[in-house]
């Protein structure tokens, strides 16, 4: 039986597979002209909206289609090219806004896990504000501090933590920042758009 060298096989098969690349591509004109693609966003509605996760202020486009049921449908967002802010383009996160709107991964109510429970379970807005309220109002008594070693005027509650995620606008930020201000809280982060 004849053999083949390892140089001869690799020239062979790269033959073949290039052969194979042109015919699965199909670089056929007529047989491509045939085939009519819709962008999905073809006839949508156009409404121009602003980034809402930093104060840099990126012009969006947000492509929404009306269906005959008459719920709207988000399809795409990107960045506005009129915009002289970000001429089109958008940061990964603000690239990401669309997933704000359509994310079937994010939860859209409140879930609970009670002390010593091993699940979570569904709770009602009203039960998650009440035992928020609760809690905090219970943390801040307990652990408010009014005067430090020195005998300063300090009003400070050292119980509290507060942490903003970078899905907060400019605005909800300063909103945030100025309840636990006046709540007595000190240890406050928030993740900005850097
Ligand atoms: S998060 Fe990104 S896309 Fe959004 S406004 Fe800031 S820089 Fe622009």
């Amino acid at each position: 039986m004849e053999q083949s060298t390892r140089r001869q096989f690799l020239g062979a098969s790269a033959a073949g597979t290039g052969a194979l690349g042109v015919s699965a591509l199909g670089f056929d004109t007529a047989q491509a002209a045939e085939v009519k693609q819709r962008l999905r966003i073809q006839g949508a509605k156009v409404s121009r909206s602003v980034c809402p996760y930093c104060a840099v202020g990126c012009s969006l486009l947000a492509y929404t289609r009306k269906h005959a049921d008459g719920h709207t449908e988000l399809l795409q967002i990107e960045g506005d090219p009129d915009s002289p802010v970000n001429e089109g383009t958008l940061c990964p996160k603000g690239a990401t806004s669309l997933e704000l709107g359509v994310s079937r991964r994010r939860v859209p109510y409140p879930l609970y896990r009670a002390p010593g429970a091993r699940e979570w379970k569904r709770v009602s807005w009203d039960f998650t504000f009440e035992r928020l309220a609760r809690n905090i109002k219970a943390t801040r008594d307990r652990t408010l501090v009014t005067q430090d070693a020195d005998g300063n005027t300090v009003n400070r509650c050292e119980g509290l933590a507060f942490a903003g995620g970078a899905a907060f606008s400019s605005e909800e930020g300063y909103f945030a920042t100025k309840v636990m201000r006046g709540l007595g809280v000190v240890h406050i982060e928030q993740q900005a758009r850097v």
